[in-house]
């Protein structure tokens, strides 16, 4: 379940009437309005919705719920496409109201802490991470934020992605980068749980000593490398799994409707990538370098051995997905992934 404020915030902007009066003729019955089910044949309205609680609900059908399950319904799309299409028609992240804003800045929202267990069972390390995680702030309104638009990605999909924003990030007493502002994302093992946190890494946004060949900054990481992976809105619920090179690349497919998953690296992958690929088309995403090149090949042989296939999806020569994504932008990227992968899904 996302507890993103900002992803309240845009369904509290969100009017469901108009929403769904755009394709329903919804008439007042009482505090609710009714109209024909768009989603199964009848003749009698048992559609009802709830402008209060911005809900709505078929009693002939039994689909119900908010604006955003009713975009997925009545587009047919998945999570981050209704994400980005009522973000695009009632204001991005940016233009939530200040009240809302600061207020999620003095309460960050729960990150995932594990599997339900003893708090006594949690290891030293585990809770020293899970802390670090929580010492973040929302993305939206911070320079986390700012960092994220240079990269053409929307706050919106990064705090649904769990990533934060933390001013001082601590995660190896390393000098040259100790303490400085940085974006953090937790590391998850979906083997042990949707919300299994296993590791947390952060990447430095202070570009001071950013050269063209480090254009990504450095990562730190507190837990074990390899231990899990970055995941976006989706990507394991699909018939296909993408695996990417590092969250950033992850999220630019995100913006582009195709969720995926990241390694910490190409050459960083968890044992468990095998059983999430299992009867799932598996595109391997690294960038098409040697590092990525070795790293697929790795992957190839380690998913083989399992008994499953895998596919190169190559970014063009010379660059990785945001390359792309900030290049080409979102609807470039989605025709020309499309063309040329009819396996991925994605919205025209
Ligand atoms: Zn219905």
């Amino acid at each position: 379940m996302n507890t993103s404020t900002d992803i309240a915030a845009l369904k509290n902007r969100i009017p469901i009437l108009s929403l769904i009066g755009q394709g329903v003729t919804l008439k007042q019955d009482g505090r609710e309005w009714l109209g024909l089910c768009p989603f199964h044949q009848e003749n009698t309205p048992s559609f009802r919705v709830n402008p209060d609680k911005g809900e709505f609900h078929c009693f002939g059908c039994g689909k119900g719920g908010d604006a955003i399950s009713y975009t997925q319904l009545a587009h047919n799309m998945t999570f981050p496409e209704a994400l980005h299409y009522l973000q695009e028609r009632w204001g991005s992240a940016a233009t939530i109201d200040t009240n809302t804003s600061s207020m999620s800045h003095a309460n960050p929202s729960p990150l995932p802490t594990g599997p339900q267990r003893p708090a006594t069972d949690a290891s030293p390390a585990q809770a020293d991470w899970t802390q670090r995680l929580r010492g973040g702030q929302e993305i939206a309104g911070t320079p986390g934020e700012d960092y994220l638009r240079t990269r053409s990605i929307s706050s919106l999909f990064a705090t649904a992605s769990r990533m934060r924003y933390h001013p001082r990030w601590f995660a190896k007493p390393e000098k040259r980068w100790y303490g400085r502002p940085a974006i953090i994302y937790p590391l998850i093992d979906p083997t042990r749980g949707k919300d299994a946190l296993v590791a947390a890494e952060g990447r430095y946004i202070d570009g001071k000593e950013k050269t063209d060949k480090t254009k990504y900054h450095k990562a730190q990481i507190a837990g074990p490398k390899g231990a899990g992976i970055f995941i976006t809105p989706e990507a394991l619920t699909q018939t296909f799994l993408i695996i990417t090179e590092g969250p950033i690349d992850a999220l630019s497919l995100a913006e582009c409707g195709i969720p995926a998953i990241a390694t910490c690296s190409a050459q960083n992958q968890p044992p468990f990538l095998a059983a999430l690929c299992r009867g799932k088309t598996v595109w391997t995403a690294f960038d098409p370098d040697t590092a990525g090149s070795n790293g697929t090949q790795t992957l190839a042989a380690t998913l083989a051995t399992a008994g499953i296939q895998s596919h190169y999806l190559r970014p063009p020569e010379g660059m990785d997905w945001n390359d792309c994504l900030c290049v080409y932008g979102r609807r470039a990227m989605q025709s020309a992934l499309a063309e040329h992968f009819p396996n991925i899904r994605v919205i025209m």
